[in-house]
């Protein structure tokens, strides 16, 4: 029997600076790359025109033609871990190949971590090894905590001490590229075409490119806050997937922006807090805000879904999610502010329709975004702060050039009223939130 290491690609889908990959090129092991179209995640998808999916199928097909181009291959398969697992190391040994260990990137949301726990199990009970890297985050885990021992629950003390542990090791080049001549040469079969996975191509959609623009990030501080204007990386589908590298993207930062390199460690942070705090995927993260009675109004939910509300700032961004996909930051906490205090719903409502539509839909950042939106994150708005749609639009795209192109009949008659007048549901979301945290806030 031949000893061979296998590299799961999960979110870090490249062969560059890539640290399990190396770890696994480094074994003196040949390596066989693999992934899993996980049927877990992909089965419970409600739109068969996905295109997270796509993208993830037109990245899985570029690894897979970058390690036959240089001698190697790669393992695919569309199915749920375990039982792919089973398979493939039968496989294996039918052609005279023993799994001997299996490198991941580590991943720290629920889903994964008990994934992994599951697959742990069975690597064991086969004598397999399964070997984990910190690969999609600068800083993980435990690696900054509080002089007590604790994590962080604030972000600016965090991000400080984040500055203090980092050290240049800690950004330094994996690189895995360099030693690709180690991949095993081995027959694999194609990659399961979508129709296969039961899903679709959408015609013509394009993705943001992966280029780190030196010239976005030097003019990222003035620039980031401003919807109209590219003033801000487009990165975060490509930092969601690992097709391009945190440590790439850190890097960049500390050589162009202090202030990009922050929003980088915000993902960090989140990342620590789901690792940490795992209940706060879908409870209030301060248990008390878990009191507010939101309220059940599905036309209003429809209308902001939809990008209707009657307040162009809210409709812009809604309908920029849908139509590419991607929304800008500053709009992003507008329409999650509006959602949770003007509309007083439900915060969840509003994670889980991101969740389907966003691109770079991301558990940790996006919940970490939802919540700190509703008042009630680890370090969240207080819940007295509710954002004037109105006056955001004024000091963010005061020409109004984001909102005529998203909404071209602002200004017409065909363009609704406000669902609601402003006035009031601020009034209506103090009172609500003061009652429902009386012990608290008072
Ligand atoms: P840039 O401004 O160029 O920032 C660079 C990178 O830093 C981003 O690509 C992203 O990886 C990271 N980043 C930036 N801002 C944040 C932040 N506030 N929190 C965590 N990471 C950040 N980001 C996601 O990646 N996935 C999500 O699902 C997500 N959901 C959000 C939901 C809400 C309600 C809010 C308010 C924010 C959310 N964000 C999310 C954070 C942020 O809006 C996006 O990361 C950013 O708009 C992506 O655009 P960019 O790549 O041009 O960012």
């Amino acid at each position: 029997m031949v000893s061979l290491a296998i590299h799961w690609f999960r979110r870090d889908l490249r062969l560059d600076d890539n640290a399990a990959l190396h770890a696994a090129l480094d074994s003196g092991l040949p390596v066989l790359p693999a992934f899993i179209f996980d049927a877990n995640i992909l089965d419970k998808l409600g739109n068969r025109h996905d295109r997270r999916v796509t993208f993830l199928h037109q990245e899985v097909e570029r690894l897979k033609a970058e390690c036959e181009r240089v001698g190697g291959s790669m393992l695919t398969a569309f199915g749920t871990p375990v039982e792919v697992w089973k398979q493939w190391v039968a496989q294996l040994a039918d052609e005279g190949f023993r799994v001997e260990a299996v490198y991941v990137n580590r991943d720290y949301e629920p889903y994964a971590k008990e994934r992994d726990g599951a697959v742990l199990a069975y690597f064991q009970e086969m004598g397999i090894a399964f070997h984990g890297r910190k690969d999609s985050v600068i800083l993980e885990k435990d690696e900054v905590l509080k002089d007590d021992g604790k994590p962080y629950t604030v972000f600016t003390p965090y991000s400080k001490k984040w500055r203090k542990v980092l050290t240049d090791k800690g950004l330094a080049e994996r690189p895995s590229r360099g030693l690709l001549d180690r991949l095993l040469s081995h027959a694999a079969g194609p990659v399961p075409t979508l129709a296969e996975m039961g899903f679709s191509r959408e015609p013509g959609f394009k993705y943001p490119g992966r280029e780190i623009d030196a010239g976005v990030l030097a003019g990222y501080a003035e620039r980031r806050d401003l919807p109209a204007v590219p003033g801000t990386s487009r990165l975060s589908l490509h930092l969601r997937f690992g097709t391009v590298g945190i440590r790439q993207a850190a890097r960049a930062g500390f050589a162009e922006s202090e202030k990009w390199l922050t929003e980088l460690i915000w993902r960090d942070f989140y990342q620590m807090i789901i690792h940490h705090f795992p209940h706060s995927v879908d409870q209030a993260f301060k248990p008390q805000y878990d009191a507010v009675p939101w309220r059940d109004d599905p036309e209003a939910f429809a209308a902001w879904q939809a990008g209707r509300t009657g307040y162009p700032l809210v409709d812009a961004g809604m309908r920029e999610l849908l139509a590419t996909g991607f929304m800008h930051n500053r709009v992003r906490m507008v329409v999650a502010s509006f959602l949770c205090k003007h509309l007083l719903l439900d915060w969840r409502l509003g994670e889980r329709h991101f969740a389907e539509h966003l691109l770079d839909f991301d558990l940790a950042s996006n919940v970490g975004g939802w919540q700190w939106a509703a008042g009630s994150g680890c370090d969240a708005a207080p819940y007295f702060r509710v954002f004037n749609p109105s006056s955001q639009l004024a000091k963010f795209d005061p020409d109004l050039r984001y909102v005529r192109r998203w909404v071209p009949e602002y200004g017409t008659p065909s363009y609704p009223d406000p669902i609601v007048e402003h006035k009031f549901a601020r009034q209506r979301a103090l009172d609500t939130y003061k009652a429902a945290l009386q012990p608290v806030a008072s």
